[in-house]
């Protein structure tokens, strides 16, 4: 292993309004690799989400998120998003009177000037990228999600169904390009068409640019994107680590046995 994990969470411990939910978690996540996080409900999944993305209420109390070697713990959820770290909301809101063809153009000029500042970008501090680009790279983009081309024109989320939604979502990742996204995908709300978008989304973009955590409760996800690894996590930890085979282990025993015996741990 010779590069640095573009996300590396090191012996975290978060605290929410007082109550420790994370105690002592630990994951890298390296470009090109899907990562799937499952667990039981109320073992701390979207408390890790939403504290890498940097949500104000998720205090971290000790341990350290580094991301492209860099901790994130002093940047705002903004500037987090602009390095290159994406994170899917599992309730989108909607944004009436603003397109979704405007919200991305929008969203990908303050990308773009966060990776200028990073030196990484290809222009100019300032100038947004020209129409007539952005549309193309739009619509290539939606091509490649088979998604109509009429959406862009709609308000954002206003009035779309959880596909929709979903669908959105990974269009933002398509045209954001982050190095890592976080899918936060556990509430029962998704309905298996929803599922099924995500699902060909991830499959769509994923290759060596980008490394994917997949957040989620139910194994059903996993029937349609392959993890390289799977974490489970249980009270606030990762009690176990393995290949897409946990993920079928978990389908069939349920999450019960890692709650009696104490598994060792097999990265
Ligand atoms: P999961 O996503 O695995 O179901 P969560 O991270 O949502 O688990 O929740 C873990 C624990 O943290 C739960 O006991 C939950 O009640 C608590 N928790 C999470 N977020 C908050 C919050 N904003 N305020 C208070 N408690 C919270
Ligand atoms: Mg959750």
């Amino acid at each position: 292993m010779s590069h640095v994990p573009e996300l590396a969470v090191k012996n975290l411990h978060v605290a929410v309004e007082g109550k420790e939910i994370l105690k002592g978690l630990s994951l890298e996540v390296r470009k090109g690799e899907i990562h799937a996080l499952m667990g039981p409900n109320g073992s701390g999944k979207s408390t890790l989400a939403n504290t890498l993305m940097g949500y104000p209420r998720y205090e971290v109390t000790s341990g350290e998120i580094l991301f492209k070697g860099k901790s994130v713990l002093e940047m705002e959820a903004d500037e987090r998003s602009r390095a290159g770290l994406f994170m899917a909301f599992q309730y989108p809101v909607a944004i009436p009177g603003v397109s979704v063809a405007n919200f991305l153009r929008t969203a990908l000029n303050a990308r773009r000037a966060g990776q200028e500042a990073n030196g990484t970008g290809a222009m100019p501090v300032g100038k947004g990228i020209p129409p007539k680009e952005f549309r193309a790279l739009l619509r290539e983009k939606m091509a490649l999600l088979h998604m109509d081309e009429s959406v862009a024109g709609r308000y954002l989320n206003d009035g779309f169904s959880g596909g929709e939604k979903k669908r959105a979502e990974i269009l933002q990742m398509a045209i954001l390009k982050p190095e890592i996204a976080i899918l936060d995908e556990t509430d029962s709300g998704l309905d298996i068409d929803a599922l099924r978008v995500v699902a060909e989304g991830v499959n769509a973009l994923v290759g060596p640019d980008l490394g994917v955590l997949i957040i989620t409760h139910y194994q059903r996800i996993l029937n349609y994107v392959k993890p390289h690894f799977v974490h489970v996590m249980v009270d606030g930890q990762i009690q176990i680590s393995g290949g897409p085979e946990l993920a079928l282990k978990l389908e069939s025993l349920g999450y019960d046995w890692l709650r009696e015996g104490k598994e060792v741990t097999t990265p």
